[in-house]
């Protein structure tokens, strides 16, 4: 994916404000640079209001972008004083935001390459925008998203993953809905039925091993009977 350098700061107005789940929120503002310019992966940085506290800017991941109507959209769990500020403001409201920044995920130029996205928590936000992004370049034959979330109310854009036509799966803590365990857990147990190639072992009638790709704000709690799931040279976690 290419590097992008072309950057703004902006005062966006937000055109929308929606929850999506218990503390998820969902704003789309008005920025056509960031619109057009960022690649999933990416991040702004949100000056939540025009005050001392927090002092700071918020990064929020690129969760989806309209180019054609110069938009693009947040996807936030509301944790602080900060989040609680972006949640709370109205249709019309304005923020300052820095962006796009940061490194894009690489999904290389291989329209053969299959892909396996892992979203966990508001993670799905930047998984989101990359899954769409592949659809449109490869088409979603190849795409597979793994969900995970603790409870079935958590589990975020599972209804827009399936719009987009990529193949879904859910994994829940409580095993109220999907698999039970961690979303690490599914992916571990889906790359032992790729078979050893996923693994990074040898290969096996030339398939490719899948690229792997994770959307994680906090990264979930270390599993001690099942480590981090296979990330190798041969098919490296981003
Ligand atoms: C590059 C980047 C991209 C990000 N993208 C997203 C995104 O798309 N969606 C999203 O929801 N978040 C995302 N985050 C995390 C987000 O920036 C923070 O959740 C946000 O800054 C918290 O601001 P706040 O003022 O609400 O909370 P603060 O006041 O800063 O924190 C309040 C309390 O919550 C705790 N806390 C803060 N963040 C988290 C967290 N993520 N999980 C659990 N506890 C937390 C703090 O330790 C503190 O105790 C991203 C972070 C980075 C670095």
């Amino acid at each position: 994916m290419d590097v992008v350098t072309k950057r703004v700061i902006a005062s966006c107005e937000i055109i929308e404000q929606t929850q999506v789940a218990p503390h998820v929120f969902r704003s789309v503002l008005v920025e056509p640079t960031v619109a057009r310019e960022a690649r999933p992966g990416q991040f702004v940085n949100v000056r939540v209001c025009d005050c001392y506290d927090p002092l700071l800017r918020r990064p929020f991941s690129v969760h989806a972008v309209n180019p054609e109507r110069g938009t693009f959209s947040l996807l936030y769990d509301v944790v602080g004083r900060g989040t609680t500020l972006l949640m709370a403001m109205h249709q019309g409201d304005r923020v300052s935001i820095v962006g796009p920044l940061g490194r894009p995920f690489d999904a290389g130029n291989d329209p053969e390459a299959r892909h396996i996205l892992v979203a966990g928590g508001c993670g799905a936000a930047p998984i989101h925008f990359l899954s769409d992004w592949i659809c449109r370049q490869h088409g979603c034959e190849k795409v597979t998203v793994l969900v995970g979330a603790k409870t079935g109310e958590g589990i975020l854009c599972e209804r827009e993953f399936v719009a987009h036509g990529v193949s879904v799966e859910v994994a829940t803590e409580d095993g109220s809905f999907g698999f039970r365990g961690l979303v690490t857990d599914l992916l571990e147990a889906r790359l032992s039925e790729v078979g050893p190639e996923a693994r990074g072992g040898q290969s096996s009638g030339g398939r490719r091993p899948p690229d792997i790709m994770q959307g994680s704000p906090s990264p979930p709690a270390p599993n001690t009977q099942h480590p981090t799931p296979a990330c190798t040279p041969a098919a490296p976690c981003r």
